[in-house]
């Protein structure tokens, strides 16, 4: 790897490359899961496509593979470069290229974050929806089809993207999609894209939806006797077709777990976050229809937050939950699974989930995006404990066969992770070929299709 040091040439300003130990064992592993440390063999910081190009090409004709890394949020292991090589980190990349409030899409590099972008939205009165319950890169969350609290209303990201400059493992660099709300011309190059988890390019420049603030927004909290209970209700309040902004569901355990961290009283029960947005009027219509649906179920205990500060603070303890899992689990790190089933089936998934860990005696907490039916069990787990591990492992394995023979997937929104193939030229031959033909069949001088282009 003594040929790394050529890199300067691509990278002019030698701060932007290192060896440290600080910094290579900082792209050796996400923020909190517990999978292995693998260090890179050296970090570069591009600032622009053409040094993200420099790099790709330079790693494609030395055969070095190259990770893209954004904040290091993912919880699979997606960051860790498991053949060494390249750690590319794009969080200099932070520039929001262009806010079109008319037009409600913005363009930004991808090292942006949301909470960036949110910061720069607000005067506009626009905001973007997209919450992984903390601060992520917009590169990253594209690369992982990121979703979390609000894709119940507005999707995941595969919902919100127009299009994408992306730099090939040939150092090609290409666009898909565009500043258009929709297209049919070609093939959903954006899509194949979109959950990639940096194994097919470099994202360089996104183009993303943005929508109106909400008018009017109100939240509640439901407690029920059962884990169960709180998830029929989700699949009653759906058929409604109500304002449904966010609806979370939270266990005892969890509940325990933020009391503790963030030195709050909430019931101790199973709960439902909820909240309702949209117009006044439809808020307080659809609050009644709410109400009525979680009585129905069972519900033993609704609270109103009854401010914006109350509303916030609700929502913090819900945005970190797992980092309350986390803190009454000294010393460990998180295992979350990630299923994602049917609606219908949701109730009996939970249930399932709860009757795996007991015949483990594993006390794990369940806590979940349920509007959408994906919900994730939550471990601490000591990566040095390979029993521990094992177990926990199979208890996965049990969850997600239990989805898997319930027309579910086995992950809604973490992805795949650790294992993935690296992002090599050698291994992306096949697919710059197959980039090569669909530029050949949609050429505009191709007789068969005039004046298409991708
Ligand atoms: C406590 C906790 C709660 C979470 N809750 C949710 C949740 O509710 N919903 C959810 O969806 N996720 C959740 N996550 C996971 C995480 O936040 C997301 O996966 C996030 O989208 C990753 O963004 P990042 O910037 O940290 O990317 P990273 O972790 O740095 O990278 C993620 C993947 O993207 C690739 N990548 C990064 N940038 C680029 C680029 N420019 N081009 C190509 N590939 C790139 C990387 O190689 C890697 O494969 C949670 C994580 C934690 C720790």
């Amino acid at each position: 790897m003594g040929e790394l040091k050529d890199l300067i040439k691509v990278i002019p300003d030698c701060t932007r490359m290192s060896t440290k130990q600080d910094d290579l064992l900082h792209h050796g592993k996400d923020k909190s899961s517990y999978h292995p440390v693998l260090t890179p063999d050296i970090v570069v910081f591009p600032i622009t496509t053409e040094e993200v190009k420099g790099v790709v090409v330079f790693a494609s004709e030395k055969g070095i593979p190259v990770t893209p890394f954004g904040l290091g949020t993912s919880v699979e292991g997606q960051v860790i470069p498991i053949l060494g090589g390249i750690s590319m980190d794009l969080s200099l990349m932070n520039k929001i290229l262009e806010i079109r409030p008319n037009d409600f899409f913005v363009k930004v590099q991808p090292g942006v974050t949301r909470n960036q972008l949110n910061q720069a939205l607000k005067p506009y009165n626009l905001f973007f929806p997209v919450d992984p319950a903390l601060d992520a890169t917009l590169g990253g969350m594209v690369a992982t089809n990121a979703s979390g609290t609000t894709a119940v209303r507005y999707g995941a990201m595969k919902d919100q993207i127009l299009g994408l400059e992306v730099v090939l493992a040939s150092g090609e660099v290409i666009r898909t999609g565009g500043a258009f709300l929709k297209s049919s011309a070609g093939y959903n190059l954006t899509g194949l894209f979109t959950g990639s988890e940096g194994t097919l390019g470099v994202i360089t420049e996104i183009i993303l939806k943005v929508y109106a603030l909400p008018e009017f927004t109100a939240t509640l909290t439901a407690g029920f006797e059962s884990l169960e209970a709180a998830s029929r209700a989700v699949a009653g309040m759906m058929q409604n077709g109500l304002a449904i902004g966010c609806v979370e569901i939270v266990d005892e355990r969890t509940i325990n777990a933020i009391n503790q961290y963030k030195k709050m009283d909430l019931p101790e029960i199973p709960q439902l976050f909820i909240e309702l947005v949209g117009k006044e009027y439809t808020v307080m219509n659809d609050l009644d229809v709410v109400k009525k649906e979680l009585e129905l179920q069972g519900c033993v205990h609704i609270e109103y937050a009854s401010d914006k500060e109350q509303r916030e603070r609700l929502w913090m303890a819900r945005h970190e939950a797992a980092m309350a899992i986390m803190a009454i689990n000294p010393g460990k790190r998180l295992m979350a699974t990630d299923v994602c089933v049917p609606l219908s089936v949701l109730p009996s998934a939970i249930q399932r989930t709860r009757e795996i860990m007991n015949e483990y005696g594993v006390a794990g907490a369940i806590m979940g995006h349920v509007g959408d039916g994906n919900f994730h069990a939550v471990f601490g787990v000591d990566p040095m404990n390979k029993d521990d591990l094992r177990k926990l492992q199979s208890i996965n394995g049990a969850i997600v066969d239990y989805a898997l023979s319930h027309e579910g997937t086995c992950s809604g929104e973490h992805g795949i992770g650790i294992g993935k193939i690296p992002f090599m030229h050698k291994q992306h031959e096949d697919l710059i070929a197959i980039f090569k033909s669909i530029k050949k069949m949609f050429d505009p001088n191709n007789i068969m299709n005039p004046g298409k282009i991708i």
